[in-house]
């Protein structure tokens, strides 16, 4: 089963697609993750994508293609993948369909998951990962025991750049330009589903398995 989950930044996308994909068994594919490996690791892919990032903005086509395409002839991929920010631009879409298509693999459902811009901004700007596991909490919503440690592995908790507030409202601009016009798209195909993402993460995470048609 292969599965796009597409929502604004701060949708809950990341959080509900990791969940999900770990209680299917399937593949968690993050674009984002992976690029921010890369940063991380300082590899060229990491010193290529910084920029784009950290200024809110999409990274290059071509190369976030490259990276789902290496990443999809693995074998854990066969069983099922979520894609979670990725495709994000119509070529990415178009260029996913032909990766399928070559794998002989095919979508099965796209869901669009809904939640408003005010929300967005509250989510996002309390938003804090951990440097070390990428954990994430919210100063407010889930804030960690200790201040500024993280629950899990102990490791230091940052504000990712791109999730200043500035670089926020690009990322939004971003999001209504490129990837809004993939609902349609999907809609065309007739695979899409729209799901309320606001709400406790446990609600959104029923309706998601409802909107997917997985039994709970
Ligand atoms: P995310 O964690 O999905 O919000 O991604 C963080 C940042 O990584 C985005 O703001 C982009 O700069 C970059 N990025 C992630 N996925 C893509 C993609 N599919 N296409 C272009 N840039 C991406």
């Amino acid at each position: 089963m292969y599965l796009v989950f597409i929502g604004p930044p701060g949708s809950g996308k990341g959080t509900q697609a990791k969940r999900l994909a770990e209680r299917l068994g399937f593949v968690h594919l993050s674009t984002g993750d992976i690029l921010r490996e890369a940063v991380k690791e300082g590899t060229p892919l990491g010193l290529e994508a910084k920029k784009y990032i950290e200024e809110g903005k999409l990274v290059p086509d071509e190369v976030v293609i490259g990276i789902v395409k290496e990443r999809l002839g693995a074998p854990d991929c066969e069983k099922g993948v979520i894609f979670d920010g990725f495709p994000r631009t119509l070529a990415q879409a178009e260029a996913l369909d032909r990766i399928l298509d070559e794998l002989g693999r095919q979508l099965e459902r796209v869901v669009e998951i809904e939640v408003s811009e005010d929300e967005v901004l509250r989510r996002l700007t309390g938003r804090r990962t951990c440097r070390n596991c990428g954990a994430m909490y919210h100063v407010i919503f889930e804030p960690p025991k200790v201040e500024g440690v993280c629950d899990k592995c102990g490791g230091p908790l940052y504000q990712r750049e791109d999730d200043k507030e500035e670089v926020i409202r690009e990322r939004l601009r971003v999001y209504r330009k490129d990837t809004e016009p993939l609902v349609s798209y999907y809609e065309r195909k007739g695979i899409l589903v729209k799901v309320e993402g606001e709400g406790p993460i446990e609600e959104v995470r029923q309706r998601l398995l409802e909107a997917i048609g997985v039994r709970r």
